[in-house]
């Protein structure tokens, strides 16, 4: 029997009313007052122009549109390719190399080592600000290559072989060796099975090739449980040598052209950060070279960590501004009992309390951020190296942190921190 069809247009049921338009064309520097004058404050307001290029730019349609692309559509990973050889590669969405080099073009990962003056890592403090409050998960590669550069300064022969490579503003995703690539990016790989806090109880072996010590070869043997970012180009890893832990520059692509031994072993299923890949990583008589002191390769990556915890920091802070920014906003577009919701004293209320906290993070994220650049003084030393931990510290209290555990979707946690929600937004 043929099918009647009737003719209806798609809104006959209804009319859509009182709902919210998409948050877009906006400058979010601009409109950011808390960091605009922040950046002010602390000596950056010599970057606007930049500033304000990066606010129209993650404030674009486009820009969002890549952030939630790249996240709905994660990060897949390729052990072998179809004849059987071992690739471990990584394949992501072209949503997430556009993210990547925007943020590689703006200088997120590096702006504050090629322009060393007053207030440059406030500057990069707030590019990356705006960035990682679109999108948060792209912002691990860039702070891990912004992070490792004073680390391999403990190494100045490395240091001056890959600096330039790691402060280039040019992205490019391949897997080469160096000297092919106009830019590179890096890792980390510390965090074992066994610990993650406590580094020292790391595993790893490593075994000098011709006699080792400092910027020596020497082969890795072990597995690292949290390997994030793993397309990168040089990762530092914490191995025990003779001497006791110890830090090591490994190369996925060695200068012959060749893959160093990488063996990807899978992908983690995380609650968020969905866009950015995070490996369990295998190593297997692995090329290395020592970066700093043997036995001394917790204080060696530990400068790398302390920077990464800035940033944790600053991408907290990133997504409060977001949140707020987006409540805010709704709140401004829809009404609720014959006012707009914005205008309703408790809404109000509530919003400001956000509003402040958000404020009072940016604050505390700048400041911390100013000193971190090369002028600082011993004072200003000190109060950063205190301040990283305690912020860092909080913003993982606030969301009541068990490690990496927490972050997993097949723990328990991970699915508890998501129903919490939900009874706070039923009636
Ligand atoms: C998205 C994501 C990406 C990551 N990427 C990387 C990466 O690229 N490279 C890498 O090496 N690691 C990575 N990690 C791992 C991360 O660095 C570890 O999760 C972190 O070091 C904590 O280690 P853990 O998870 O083993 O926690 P544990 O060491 O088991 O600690 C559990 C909890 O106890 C707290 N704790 C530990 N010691 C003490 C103490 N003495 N007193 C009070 N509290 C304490 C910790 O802060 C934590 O909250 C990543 C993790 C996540 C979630």
């Amino acid at each position: 029997m043929p099918t009647q069809t009737v003719e209806r247009p798609i809104s006959a049921t209804h009319e859509v009313l009182n709902q919210s338009v998409p948050r877009v064309g906006l400058d979010e520097f601009e409109v950011n007052l808390p960091l605009l004058e922040g950046v002010e404050r602390h000596g950056a307001g010599w970057a606007g122009e930049r500033l304000h290029h990066a606010g129209r730019l993650v404030g674009s349609e486009d820009f969002q549109r890549w952030a939630d692309e790249a996240n709905t559509n994660p990060p897949r990973l390729e052990t072998h390719d179809r004849y059987g050889h071992r690739v471990d590669e990584v394949v992501y969405h072209p949503a997430y190399h556009h993210v990547m080099r925007s943020a590689v073009q703006l200088g997120a990962h590096a702006a504050a080592w090629r322009e060393p003056r007053s207030g440059a890592h406030v500057a990069r403090a707030a590019v990356f600000m705006l960035l990682t409050q679109v999108e948060p998960g792209h912002g691990c590669p860039i702070s891990m290559t912004y992070s490792a550069v004073p680390a391999l300064r403990a190494q100045p022969e490395l240091a001056a072989e890959w600096e330039p490579h790691l402060t280039s503003l040019e992205y490019d995703p391949r897997l080469a060796p160096a000297c092919e690539k106009p830019g590179c990016l890096a890792g980390m790989a510390m965090t074992e099975k066994q610990g993650g806090s406590d580094l020292r109880s790391n595993t790893t072996r490593a075994t000098p090739i011709d006699g080792g010590g400092p910027g020596g070869e020497y082969r890795l043997t072990g597995h690292k449980w949290f390997c994030s970012a793993p397309m990168g180009d040089l990762f530092l890893v914490l191995a025990q040598a003779q001497e006791g832990p110890s830090c090591f520059l490994v190369p996925r692509v060695l200068s012959d052209g060749t893959r160093n031994v990488f063996r990807l072993q899978q992908l983690k299923d995380k609650l968020g950060n969905r866009s950015n890949a995070s490996a369990e990583l295998e190593l297997d008589s692995t090329w290395a070279r020592m970066v700093g002191e043997p036995g001394r390769g917790v204080p060696t990556i530990i400068e790398m960590a302390n920077h990464t915890r800035l940033d944790c920091i600053l991408g907290t802070t990133a997504g409060m501004r977001q949140a707020v920014a987006e409540a805010a906003w709704h709140a401004a577009h829809r009404d609720a009992f014959a006012k707009r919701l914005i205008d309703q004293p408790l809404m109000a209320n509530v919003l400001a309390d956000l509003c402040l906290e958000a404020e009072a993070a940016t604050a505390t994220a700048l400041r911390l951020a100013r000193a971190y650049d090369h002028d600082a003084t011993d004072q200003e030393k000190l109060f950063k190296r205190l301040a990283t931990a305690v912020s860092k510290d909080l913003s993982r209290l606030e969301c009541g942190d068990l490690g990496e555990v927490s972050f997993l979707e097949r723990d328990q946690a991970a699915g508890e921190l998501k129903q919490r929600e939900v009874v706070l937004v039923f009636l």
